[in-house]
């Protein structure tokens, strides 16, 4: 079975020499010193590896089933989900007036980061929770907050999101579940929700679901959708649990991974639910939960990868298969192993590189939601430019990392019993949900590149621009910013494309926004690599004990830049082909 150790010393170079964040100034981070977030990563370490990485293949084999009307959660969830809320390991970021620690949400990621690489589909319980506790602290009411909240902080109470119906995902406007006012100021919910994550499960006492439904009176399309929260049990007035409300679990999906989260179709029948924010308004409050939802899942993209990165480089030093053909390594051996052939060091540095990269970018955009939640108005815009980068690119890339490192195991990657087959099957969903890729990068070119008047990608440019320059009088760095440079401008120049071809012509953008989308995220692991760059040279400077450490920082950076970087040209020439190649054949043509 696979293994995972969680990469703390990576953690805590990114945490302290990277980002620096002692000296951010980030309100809440002075207290992050060395020490405190090394202890808190051991003990995150300690959990992911000891009890969520043995749970993974139990989850995946023996997946959540449908009993009289109740989800039963893999042998040995139920336990584990209490130790961790027991441990406080649900509550880093939450408010301290609601039970949580108070930590800056970058301590949630990184801890998160551990969790999802042990086990995905069992973190997502606590994950979707985590954004139900957010979209209703951003949009509830005092008593809701005292109401929910508090549950929610410790898991006794788990949350879900209620958007996608049979017939309408990507474009919610067209949804059909009703809300109906009561004279008592609630709402009977009635419609059908397919797909909902962690819908139903025997870890909690109650479940709070999250259902965008139409409410009279709001018109046609996504204006007039709300949000309302629909409780599997209703709650009296001293807090207990009271009776079961309207809303019962049709069927249990099966699908291709994640079996370990419970994928619910969810019956409304004229539920009791209670309007959270503005009525007609809830799409801006889901969004607060599916913002952050989205980095949850960029940040699954790479974790996924992470755990099988590991395994198959662990692999490729001991499967003995072929010789070194620069002379043999293992000479009284049968063969060398894997990892003396350069088409399996290829694979595992695009791996390695891309999971650093992607770790040092969700780390980083943590700290701008961290600034965000503390009026930041600059890094508020970066995140909404940014956010379906992350999602985007880090689920795509993460999927074909994961498959890069079955591939590594030859055969054996195909068979269930070494859990490399799992890896590729849950990175997969990533791609998916949350809104998919594809929709992503119609997220970013037709609207956030465009917001508030091109500013935010203009600052980003700024900002690439201005660290590359950073650097200019060391030449070591020349590896890492000149790339970045021709990066950034192929990047600028694919925007000038749409900016004039988009106007004569819509398509001529939107075909070329997958494109856009992955040059966007190549340019942003590329300055995040200048950055990791920076800080092990300063650190290789300053005589650090760990040269080895650092070194390899800049060995794998440097792969990065010469090997993944000139992805930007072949992008750039895509995009220029413009809207005719991908439109030429008729619809009937197909
Ligand atoms: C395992 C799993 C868990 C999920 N969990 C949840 C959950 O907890 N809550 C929830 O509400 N939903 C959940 N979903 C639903 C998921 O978010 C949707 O499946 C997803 O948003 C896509 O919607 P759809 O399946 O209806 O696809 P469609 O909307 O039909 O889209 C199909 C394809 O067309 C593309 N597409 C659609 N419109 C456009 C366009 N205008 N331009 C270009 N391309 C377009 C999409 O990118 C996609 O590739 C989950 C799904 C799965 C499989």
């Amino acid at each position: 079975m696979p293994s995972y150790t969680a990469p703390v010393k990576d953690m805590q170079f990114l945490l302290h020499d990277v980002l620096q964040v002692g000296a951010s100034g980030i309100p809440g981070y002075g207290d992050l010193d060395r020490a405190f977030t090394g202890a808190v990563l051991e003990e995150a370490a300690k959990v992911a590896e000891e009890i969520l990485t043995p749970l993974n293949a139990v989850g995946d084999r023996e997946g959540c089933k449908l009993e009289n009307g109740v989800v039963r959660t893999p042998t040995g969830f139920k336990a584990a989900f209490r130790t961790l809320s027991e441990g406080g390991w649900m509550a880093l970021d939450a408010a301290p007036e609601y039970g949580g620690q108070g930590l800056p949400y970058l301590m949630h990621t990184v801890v998160n980061e551990a969790f999802v690489s042990a086990n995905m589909a069992f973190n997502m319980y606590q994950g979707l929770t985590h954004g139900a506790y957010s979209a209703i602290l951003a949009h509830g009411t005092e008593e809701q907050k005292r109401q929910w909240l508090p549950k929610l902080v410790t898991c006794e109470w788990t949350g879900t999101m209620n958007l996608t119906e049979p017939h309408c995902g990507t474009d919610l406007g067209l949804l059909r579940t009703r809300a109906e006012p009561q004279a008592d100021g609630s709402y009977r919910i009635t419609g059908q929700k397919i797909f909902i994550s962690a819908g139903d499960h025997d870890m909690a006492e109650n479940i709070v679901h999250l259902v965008l439904a139409k409410a009279p009176g709001g018109g046609e399309g996504t204006k007039g959708i709300s949000l309302f929260i629909v409780p599997k049990l209703l709650v009296n007035p001293d807090g207990s649990l009271g009776e079961r409300n309207a809303v019962s679990v049709g069927k249990v999906e099966e699908k291709m991974g994640i079996h370990g989260n419970a994928t619910c179709v969810m019956n409304y029948d004229g539920a009791t639910g209670w309007l959270l924010g503005d009525l007609h308004k809830g799409m801006k409050a889901m969004f607060t939960m599916m913002n952050e939802a989205r980095l949850g899942v960029a940040l699954q993209g790479y974790a996924v990868a992470e755990a099988a990165y590991q395994n198959a480089a662990l692999y490729a030093k001991e499967r003995l298969q072929g010789r070194d053909v620069t002379g043999a390594k293992n000479p009284e051996g049968p063969a060398d192993p894997l990892i003396v052939h350069p088409d399996i060091r290829r694979s595992l540095m695009e791996q390695r590189s891309f999971v650093e990269g992607a770790r040092a970018l969700t780390y980083w955009g943590a700290t701008l939601i961290d600034r965000a939640h503390h009026g930041d108005e600059a890094a508020d815009g970066l995140v909404g430019l940014l956010t379906p980068v992350l999602k985007g690119f880090q689920t795509d890339k993460g999927f074909d990392m994961a498959v890069q490192a079955q591939q590594v195991y030859g055969g054996h990657g195909y068979i269930e019993e070494q859990g490399m087959s799992q890896f590729a099957r849950d990175a997969r969903i990533a791609m998916i949900y949350e809104g998919a890729n594809g929709v992503q990068a119609l997220d970013l070119v037709g609207r956030k590149l465009t917001a508030d008047g091109g500013r935010h990608v203009m600052a980003f440019f700024e900002m690439v621009k201005t660290e590359a320059k950073a650097h200019d009088a060391d030449p070591r760095m020349a590896a890492f910013t000149e790339p970045l440079k021709a990066a950034s401008k192929a990047l600028q120049q694919a925007g000038m494309f749409f900016m004039a071809e988009g106007m004569k012509n819509p398509n001529a953008a939107l075909a070329g926004s997958h494109d856009f989308l992955h040059m966007m995220g190549h340019v942003c692991l590329g300055l995040m690599w200048t950055r990791m760059a920076g800080a092990a040279y300063a650190a290789l400077d300053a005589g650090t004990s760990d040269r080895a450490f650092h070194e390899a920082k800049i060995a794998t950076g440097r792969f990065y830049m010469a090997r993944q970087l000139p992805a930007c040209a072949m992008h750039l020439g895509r995009i220029e082909s413009g809207a005719d190649p991908v439109m030429a054949l008729a619809a009937e043509a197909f």
